[in-house]
C-alpha cells in the first residue's frame, strides 16, 4: 500500500478523496523542524453537509449489516494498520514531534488494537432482559444512533481518533470524524486503509479543518445525533453549550491536572522509574500524565535529588533518533503556551529545580519547538501552576505529612481525570483510591490500560466514559420492550 504523505491532504467523503469545497488549506508543520510539510483542508459547513449526506445514504445498509461482517471489516482495518506500521509511525512523528520509537511502540499499535478490540467486542455485545415474575418480560434492544460525530486532539493523534471511531462503526453508526488540524496526517492515511479494507463508501467520513469552523459545523449539524469529543475543557464547555439545548448525546473527555501521590513506604525504584515516565512521556502531553507530584515529607529530599538527577539525563533531541527520550512540542502555539506557564511559575515564586529553558538543536531541528523537562518546587496548591493544565514537560513537587493532607492536595483542583498512588500498604492504597476525586486511579503503576475498563474523568475533566461496553452503550440507543405474558 502506498502511504506516502501527499502535499495536499484531502477529505475522505463518500469513499472519495476530495479537496475542501472552498479550495482553502492550512499549513501542516513539522514541529521538529518548524517547516511546512503538507497542506490541510480548511473545511467548512458545505463539506460537512456533503459528508453527512454520504453518511445518511449508506446508514440504512450499514446499520443492519450483520455484526460478523462489521467484525471482519474492522479486523481488516486493524491488520492493515499493523502492516503499515513503519509508514504510519513516521507520519505521526513528522506531524506531532514525538519520538519515532514512541509512535512505533505505542501510538500505532494502539490504533490497530482499538479496531481489533471493538471488532471482537461487537460480536459479544448483548442487551439486558428483565422478567416481572408471571406478569411480563422486558427486553432491551440497543440500536445504532445514526450519524455521529467524533472529534479528537493532537497529543495521541491516531490512537485517540480510532478509540472513538472503532466503537462507533462497530455499533452500526455512520461517522463524521475530524482529527486535530494540528496533526491530521495519520487520520488522512486511515481513510486510505479503510478504503482498502472494504469499508462501504460513506460509512466513515474524515473531514479536516479547524475547531471553531469545521468542528462546530459537526456539532451544529442537525442530522448528527451524538458527539464524542476529546480535547480541552474550554472547547468541551463550548461544545456542550451548543449540543445540550438540542439534546445531542455527548461524551466529553477533557483536560487533567493529575496528582501522583508518593508515600514513603512505596517500592522506591519502581516508583522512580515510572514517575519519570508518568511525568514526561510524550513531552508531558498525555492527558494522564501526573503533573502534580505529591511526596511524603520524610522522603521529600531524597525524592527531589534522585528525581532531578534522572530528569537532567533525559535527552531532548531529534524525534527520529532512537536515543531521544524527548521530542518536540506539538506546535509553535503550544510551545509558547508552555514557555509562558514556566514564566508564570517563576512569577508565582516557584523554584526551578531543573529545566525551564528552550532547547536549541542543530541541523534539521534548528527551528524546532523543544523545551527541557522542567521540575518546579515551592508552590502552593492554589497557584495557577498547580491548578491550570500546562500539558507539557513541566511538573511540580509538593510535600505532605499525612494521608489526609495528601488527599487534600490531590483534590485541590478543578480537574478529576486520573491519579497515581504509590504505597506498599494495600489498605492505605484502597482508602486513598476511594477518596481521590478522579475517574481513573493507578496503584503502583501508570498507564496500564485494559481496554474493557471505563475510561474518563469527573469534575472539569469531562462527562461520560469511553472503553469497553461503556463505548458501545454510548454509541447505541437503548429501547425497552415490555411484553405482557
Ligand atoms: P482542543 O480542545 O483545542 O481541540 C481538540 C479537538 O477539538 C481538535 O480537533 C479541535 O479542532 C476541535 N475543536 C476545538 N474547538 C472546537 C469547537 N468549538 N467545536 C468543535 N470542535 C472543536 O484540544 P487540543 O489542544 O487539541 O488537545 C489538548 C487537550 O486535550 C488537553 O486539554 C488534554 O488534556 C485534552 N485531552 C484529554 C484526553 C482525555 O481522554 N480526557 C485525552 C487527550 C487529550
Amino acid at each position: 500500500m502506498n502511504l506516502n504523505i501527499p502535499y495536499h491532504l484531502e477529505n475522505y467523503i463518500g469513499g472519495l478523496f476530495i479537496g475542501p469545497l472552498s479550495g482553502q488549506f492550512i499549513d501542516g508543520i513539522n514541529p521538529a523542524t518548524g517547516e511546512v510539510f503538507c497542506q490541510v483542508p480548511d473545511s467548512k459547513e458545505k463539506d460537512i453537509e456533503l459528508a453527512v449526506n454520504a453518511a445518511k445514504k449508506v446508514y440504512p445498509q450499514w446499520s443492519v449489516t450483520p455484526a460478523e461482517e462489521r467484525f471482519k471489516i474492522l479486523n481488516r482495518i486493524a491488520t492493515l494498520i499493523d502492516e503499515n506500521l513503519d509508514e504510519l509511525a513516521l507520519a505521526e512523528t513528522t506531524d506531532n514531534g514525538k519520538p519515532l520509537w514512541l509512535s512505533k511502540r505505542v501510538d500505532i499499535p494502539r490504533a490497530s488494537a482499538n479496531f481489533r478490540f471493538f471488532a471482537t467486542g461487537i460480536m459479544h455485545f448483548a442487551a439486558e432482559s428483565h422478567t416481572m415474575e408471571d406478569k411480563a418480560i422486558n427486553y432491551t434492544i440497543r440500536q445504532p444512533i445514526g450519524v455521529v460525530g467524533c472529534i479528537s486532539p493532537w497529543n495521541l493523534p491516531l490512537y485517540l481518533f480510532t478509540w472513538k471511531i472503532a466503537p462507533a462503526l462497530a455499533a452500526g453508526n455512520c461517522v463524521i470524524a475530524k482529527p486535530s488540524e494540528v496533526t491530521p496526517v495519520t487520520a488522512f492515511l486511515l481513510g486510505k486503509i479503510c478504503k482498502e479494507a472494504g469499508l462501504p463508501e460513506g460509512v466513515l467520513n474524515i473531514v479536516h479543518g479547524k475547531g471553531d469552523t469545521t468542528g462546530e459545523a459537526i456539532i451544529k449539524h442537525p442530522s448528527i445525533k451524538a458527539i464524542s469529543f476529546t480535547g480541552s475543557t474550554k472547547a468541551g464547555a463550548r461544545i456542550a453549550s451548543i449540543a445540550a439545548p438540542v439534546f445531542k448525546k455527548l461524551s466529553l473527555e477533557l483536560g487533567g491536572k493529575n496528582p501522583n501521590i508518593i508515600f514513603a513506604d512505596c517500592n522506591w525504584d519502581k516508583m522512580m522509574k515510572t514517575t519519570i515516565q508518568s511525568s514526561f512521556s510524550n513531552q508531558g502531553q498525555i492527558c494522564l500524565c501526573g503533573s502534580r507530584i505529591l511526596i511524603e515529607e520524610s522522603v521529600y529530599e531524597q525524592f527531589k535529588s534522585e528525581f532531578v538527577e534522572k530528569v537532567k539525563k533525559l535527552t531532548v533531541g531529534d524525534p527520529l533518533n532512537e536515543s531521544s527520550k524527548q521530542g518536540a512540542l506539538v506546535s509553535k502555539q503550544h510551545f509558547d503556551k508552555v514557555k509562558a506557564a514556566i514564566e508564570t511559575a517563576k512569577e508565582e515564586g516557584g523554584n526551578i529545580l531543573c529545566g525551564g529553558n528552550v532547547v536549541k538543536l542543530n541541523d534539521r531541528c534548528a527551528n524546532g519547538f523543544f523545551i527541557e523537562p522542567t521540575v518546579i518546587e515551592g508552590l502552593g496548591c492554589e497557584c495557577k501552576t498547580n491548578t491550570e493544565e500546562i500539558f507539557g514537560p513541566v511538573v511540580t513537587l509538593q510535600k505532605f505529612k499525612t494521608e489526609e493532607e495528601a488527599l487534600a492536595l490531590a483534590n485541590a483542583c478543578a480537574y478529576g481525570l486520573s491519579a497515581t498512588i504509590w504505597t506498599q500498604d494495600i489498605s492505605k492504597a484502597n482508602r486513598v483510591a476511594s477518596k481521590v476525586e478522579a475517574g481513573i486511579i493507578w496503584v503502583n503503576c501508570w498507564l496500564l490500560r485494559d481496554l474493557r475498563t471505563p475510561f474518563g474523568g469527573i469534575k472539569n475533566s469531562g462527562v461520560g466514559r469511553e472503553g469497553g461496553w461503556e463505548a458501545l452503550r454510548f454509541f447505541t440507543e437503548a429501547k425497552n420492550v415490555c411484553v405482557e405474558i
